[in-house]
């Protein structure tokens, strides 16, 4: 779609959309190698329960080691794959990885830890969603439970049918499921009533300026009320400072994310934070 019809009916590109496109067509041959090459690595950034004050689960995020560009962020290349189909792969493999690395903690002592991994739009609108998922549970051997879904709310709102189908049948599985962003997408709140959604995150455009405006205040506070009287959880994604810790308590948000507990972290990290709290406890 780098193209534009002239008056005349003559295709034509400028400069710079020819430099765009360019770059796209290179990334995207070298992301259709970057599974098989390694490339693509799991960071962990830690979800935190608000009562204890620990770490309860971990949200995996992807990134791509690219051998020219260096680190490529998930922003730059989930939509390209989500576009080139190239996301079942990767989407397949950020499942086990994220399984894997779960199980790992449990086997490390640390059997209540949790791990949520997202699936963009045109993953969740494929069938063979259920197959990976179950596929990275067996091979892990990860018990269901601790796997969390997050779905965007414009991927949520696709199709009423299918979406309300394909969360029964992760439910039937097992698995929860949480709303990423919440609160940035086009939607309709009925969605909320009617799909089986265990949380609810918070979307950071809402935190971040949480303590000085008050109409952000005011939609949080909207949010996790709505949340409560549907009995879903809360997650405020983006938490940077005390003051808005202290605020969102105040507000019953269950949990945080957010860099004042932690930017994402490798594998490694996570479990030596894991180990710190054993020891304060
Ligand atoms: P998301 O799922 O909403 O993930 C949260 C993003 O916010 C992450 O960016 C995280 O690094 C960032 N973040 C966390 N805490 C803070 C904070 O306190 N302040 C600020 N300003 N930002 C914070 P990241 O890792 O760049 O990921 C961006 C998006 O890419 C994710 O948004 C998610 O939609 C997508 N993504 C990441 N990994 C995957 C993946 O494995 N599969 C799919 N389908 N999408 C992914
Ligand atoms: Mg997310
Ligand atoms: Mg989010
Ligand atoms: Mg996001």
């Amino acid at each position: 779609h780098a193209k534009k019809r002239g008056g005349n009916g003559f295709l034509f590109y400028d400069r710079t959309m020819n430099a765009a496109s360019t770059e796209r067509v290179a990334l995207e041959s070298d992301l259709r190698h970057a599974v098989e090459r390694s490339e693509l690595f799991l960071e962990f950034q830690p979800v935190i329960d608000a009562q204890s004050g620990t770490i309860v689960s971990a949200e995996a995020l992807v990134r791509w080691n690219h051998p020219r560009l260096g680190r490529v962020p998930p922003d730059r290349f989930i939509t390209l794959a989500d576009e080139t189909g190239l996301i079942v792969d990767i989407g397949a493999w950020v499942l086990n990885e994220a399984c894997r690395c779960c199980r790992g903690w449990h086997v490390a002592g640390f059997s209540d830890m949790k791990v949520s991994v997202n699936v963009s739009a045109v993953q969740f609108g494929q069938p063979r969603l259920l197959e990976a998922v179950r596929d990275a549970l067996s091979h892990s051997n990860l018990p269901p439970k601790a796997l969390m879904l997050e779905i965007t709310e414009s991927s949520l709102m696709q199709d009423a049918e299918s979406t309300a189908g394909m969360l029964r049948a992760l439910r039937n599985m097992g698995v929860r499921i949480s709303v990423d962003d919440f609160g940035t997408g086009y939607s309709s709140l009925s969605y909320l009533k009617r799909f089986p959604l265990d949380v609810i995150k918070i979307d950071k455009s809402f935190v971040r300026d949480l303590c000085v405006d008050e109409e952000d205040a005011a939609i949080v506070r909207a949010i996790i009320a709505l949340a409560h009287s549907m009995r879903r959880s809360t997650i405020a994604e983006g938490v940077e400072t005390a003051e808005q810790v202290e605020l969102l308590k105040r507000e019953n948000c269950e949990f945080f994310q957010g860099y004042y507990f932690g930017r994402p972290m490798n594998i490694e990290r996570i479990l030596e934070r894991l180990e710190a709290q054993k020891v304060q406890a």
